[in-house]
């Protein structure tokens, strides 16, 4: 059971919740499962999901779908005005999934990270944010066989919030996650949303990701994985009957400030840190067929792995 594995330390690897490029999360997710991993975070796609399972080839591991409300950055794309942009090519250069190429984002890849419309100095990018209906997206899921679904909830839009989060917990009856952070909440904020969403669930079926700054990792270093834990402790100090894992900024600093700062988590999650990581590997063609590649990768995946 997925609650085995958060009552020691777990490892959960993000593939993105809006990478929508299945031969990576193949590629990511056999990586991963080689390097020790059993926890997989995907987009709530079928074809994604069929990726995953794919990677696994039926072993045992747990694969938890992400969806997001309307404004959350994990469901928005990045879409260039070509009006305005100039073609500087700052927005490739520094887009950490490779998602623009000559200019022009390939949406299955992007992860809406915000760090194009940062660097570009036109204002030519801007974010769509991709609306779901979890009615049409979450019912064919749970048929395949899903173990977690994750809600993204960094909007202060109680209503839509809590409409969402009534349906899941409607239509699944296993694990299920709430990935917040405090970037568009006050503390007092997010906690009170938690504590209500949590409210009619039994003890210890809900994960609470705390997501310090989404997906800002990538930098191995303290200060990246920071407010990771700063947000992991806000949520210990309410001793609630919840999972804490810590995201958003994670590297293979976070377990060792984590355990400084006295923060009893039960996982970590890793998504921009641990693809950058193996990127090199990853980008082959022949990456799942090359054994003396795929093993070295696994090497520096574990490297990784084994410091949660
Ligand atoms: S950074 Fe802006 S101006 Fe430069 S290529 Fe990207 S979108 Fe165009
Ligand atoms: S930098 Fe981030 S938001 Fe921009 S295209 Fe790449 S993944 Fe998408």
């Amino acid at each position: 059971m997925l609650s085995d594995i958060l009552d020691g330390k777990c490892f959960k690897l993000v593939c993105g919740a809006g990478n929508e490029d299945a031969a990576e999360v193949e590629k990511l997710v056999a990586l991963y499962y080689a390097a020790g991993c059993r926890f997989f975070d995907v987009s709530a796609k079928p074809e994604i999901v069929d990726a995953a399972k794919r990677a696994l080839k039926g072993r045992e591991a747990y694969i938890c779908v992400s969806v997001g409300i309307k404004g959350d950055p994990h469901v928005n794309k990045a879409r260039i005005d070509y009006e305005k942009c100039v073609g500087c090519g700052k927005c490739d250069e520094i887009c950490p999934q490779g998602a623009i190429k000559y200019h022009k984002v390939k949406t299955i890849r992007c992860i809406g990270c915000g760090r194009c419309a940062k660097v570009c100095s036109k204002g030519a990018v801007s974010y769509i944010s991709q609306e779901v209906d979890l009615r049409e997206v979450l019912p064919p899921l749970i048929e395949k066989g899903i173990d977690c679904i994750e809600l993204h909830a960094m909007n202060d839009n109680d209503a839509e919030t809590m409409e969402k989060w009534a349906y899941i917990n409607k239509v699944f009856n296993g694990m299920l996650s709430i990935c917040t952070a405090r970037g568009k909440l006050s503390d007092e904020k997010m906690i009170s949303q938690i504590k209500e969403m949590i409210a009619e669930r039994k003890p210890m079926t809900t994960i609470i990701q705390a997501d310090g700054f989404p997906m800002s990792g990538g930098r191995d270093d303290y200060k990246t994985t920071l407010q990771a834990v700063a947000t992991a402790e806000l949520v210990q100090n309410e001793n609630l009957p919840v999972y804490i894992m810590l995201s958003g900024g994670t590297n293979s600093k976070t377990a060792e400030l984590a355990q400084l700062c006295w923060i009893n988590y039960h996982g970590i999650a890793v998504g921009t840190f641990a693809r950058k990581l193996v990127k090199k590997y990853i980008e082959r063609s022949d990456f799942l067929t090359n054994e003396k590649v795929f093993n070295e990768a696994a090497g520096v995946a574990k490297s990784l792995v084994y410091r949660v």
